[in-house]
C-alpha cells in the first residue's frame, strides 16, 4: 500500500484489500504479478554473495523466497496484528514447521485435545518418532492445563474453535498461563480467520492458518502460513538454543529459525501461484465472513428446529458450553461457519448426503459453497473406535461448512434431503 507522510490508520476491511506490496514496481497493474521463476539473476557476484551472506535482502532462488509470496506475507502479518510471516505449500505444511522449529528429541509440549484430524495424527504418531511427546489436555480446564506443564514443555497448542469439536477455548487466559511457565501460545485460527479474531491480540505468539479455507474462498488453492507476533522473549534459559536466531534477527528470532532450519530445507514452498490465487480470494473475505456468519446462525437455528436432527454443535447457539467465552472473544460478530448435527446412525447420514441436490459431499471448509461431511466415515476413517469417541467423532455426525448461498435455499436442500429419510 502507497504511505505517505500522514501516519492514516486503515481498518481491517481495507487494508484485506490494499495492504501488501500494491504498486511497487509492477508497471501499474492493481494485482501482483505471478513471478514464475526458479531463480533470480543478480548483476554481480559479490552482489549475489552478500544477498547469501544475508548483508542485503534479495530474493535468490524460490524454495527460498518469491516476490508474489512476499505480498502475500506482508498482507497476511498485516491482518493478524504480528510482525512478519512466511506462507507454505498447505496450512499442514504451517502446522509441521511451526512446531518443529520450537521441539528436539525429548522435548514435550501441550495441546488441546480438540484438534484438526491431520494435526491430531501428527501429534500423536508422527512426532512420537522423533521422540517426542505430546500431552493432550481438556484446554477448558486451566488446572489440566498446569499441571501437563513440566520441565520439557515449549509451547501450549490449540485452535481457535476446534475442528470438528466446535469448541472455543479462553485465548486470554490460556495466553496468561503459557506466559506464567514461560512458553509460547501457538494458534490455529483457520476457523475464525482474522476477519472474526486476532489471537495475536489476545497474547498468542504464534498464528497458524490453513489459507486454503477461508483466505482463498473458493476452493482454488492450497496453502498456509505462519504469523509472528514478535513478542516472545527467547532469552530464557529454556531457549538458549535459541542464541543464534536471537543473535541474528533479534525479535523476530522464532521465524527465523522456521524459515532457515525447517521451510527452506524440507522444502514446503507455496507455489506463487496459490498466493496470487490466495489474494484474489482476500479482496472479498470481508464480505464473504459477514455472510458466513448471518447463514450460519440461521442454519444451525434451523437444524436445532428441525425433528430429524438430534443435536446440533454450534458455538453460536446460546445454550452451547462455549458460547459465552465464544461471545467475549468473537465481538458478537459471529461465530464461524461450520458446524457440526447428528441424525440417528451412519446409514441415515449416507442416505441424506445422497439425497442433497445443492450441498456438496468434500473434505474441504470455508468455501463460498456450503459443503458437508460424514467424519467418522471418512477423515477418521482409519482410527480405532475407542478413539474416535474419545475425540467426539459419533456414527451419526455430520459436519457442514456454511457457505454464502441464498440461505433459504440452504435450508430447503437439508429439508428436502431429510423429508425422503425415513425412521
Ligand atoms: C484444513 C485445516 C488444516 C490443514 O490445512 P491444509 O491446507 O489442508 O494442509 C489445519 N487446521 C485446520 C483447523 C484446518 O481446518
Amino acid at each position: 500500500m502507497k504511505r505517505g507522510n500522514e501516519k492514516r490508520e486503515y481498518h481491517f476491511d481495507t487494508r484485506v484489500i490494499h495492504e501488501g506490496g500494491i504498486g511497487k514496481s509492477w508497471q501499474g497493474s492493481t494485482l501482483p504479478p505471478i513471478f514464475q521463476s526458479a531463480g533470480n539473476i543478480h548483476e554481480t557476484a559479490e552482489n549475489l554473495s552478500d544477498t547469501f551472506a544475508g548483508k542485503r535482502s534479495d530474493h535468490i532462488y524460490m524454495r527460498l523466497s518469491n516476490p508474489t509470496n512476499t505480498c502475500l506475507e506482508e498482507k497476511l502479518a498485516s491482518l493478524e496484528s504480528g510482525k512478519k510471516a512466511i506462507v507454505m505449500s498447505s496450512g499442514m505444511a504451517a502446522i509441521s514447521n511451526g512446531c518443529m522449529a520450537l521441539l528436539r528429541e525429548g522435548d514435550e509440549f501441550v495441546s488441546s485435545k480438540s484438534l484438526f484430524m491431520s494435526t491430531y495424527l501428527l501429534f500423536t504418531n508422527i512426532f512420537k518418532k522423533y521422540g517426542i511427546t505430546v500431552r493432550l489436555v481438556d484446554i477448558h480446564d486451566n488446572e489440566e492445563l498446569k499441571s501437563a506443564i513440566n520441565e520439557k514443555s515449549r509451547f501450549v497448542y490449540l485452535e481457535t474453535i476446534g475442528n470438528p469439536g466446535m469448541d472455543v477455548p479462553d485465548v486470554d487466559r490460556i495466553a496468561q498461563t503459557a506466559h506464567q511457565h514461560g512458553l509460547p501460545l501457538l494458534i490455529d485460527n483457520t476457523l475464525a480467520s482474522p476477519w472474526l479474531f486476532r489471537p495475536i491480540e489476545h497474547g498468542a505468539d504464534v498464528v497458524i492458518h490453513s489459507t486454503t479455507k477461508y483466505f482463498g474462498g473458493h476452493g482454488a488453492a492450497l496453502g498456509g502460513v505462519i504469523i509472528d507476533a514478535g513478542n516472545f522473549d527467547w532469552n530464557s534459559e529454556k531457549f538458549k538454543d535459541f542464541k543464534p536466531f536471537v543473535d541474528r534477527k533479534g525479535e523476530l528470532a522464532y521465524l527465523d529459525r522456521v524459515w532457515r532450519e525447517h521451510h527452506i530445507n524440507f522444502g514446503t514452498t507455496q507455489a506463487p501461484f496459490h498466493s496470487y490465487l490466495t489474494m484474489l480470494g482476500l479482496d472479498t473475505l470481508s464480505l464473504r465472513m459477514e455472510r458466513h456468519m448471518s447463514n450460519s446462525i440461521e442454519v444451525a437455528r434451523f437444524l436445532k428446529a428441525h425433528p430429524k436432527v438430534s443435536w446440533v454443535n454450534f458455538p453460536g447457539l446460546e445454550d452451547h458450553q462455549c458460547h459465552k467465552t465464544a461471545k467475549r472473544l468473537f465481538g458478537g460478530k459471529g461465530f464461524g461457519s461450520m458446524l457440526t448435527f447428528g441424525l440417528k446412525d451412519e446409514k441415515s447420514c449416507f442416505k441424506f448426503i445422497d439425497n442433497l441436490e445443492l450441498i456438496h459431499n468434500i473434505a474441504n471448509l470455508g468455501d463460498c459453497k456450503t459443503l458437508i461431511i460424514h467424519p467418522w466415515s471418512t477423515q477418521f476413517v482409519s482410527f480405532e473406535e475407542s478413539v474416535k469417541k474419545k475425540l467426539g467423532i459419533a456414527p451419526e455426525m455430520m459436519r457442514l461448512s456454511v457457505g454464502i448461498e441464498a440461505c433459504q435455499d440452504i435450508c430447503t436442500d437439508i429439508s428436502l434431503a431429510l423429508e425422503k429419510i425415513e425412521w
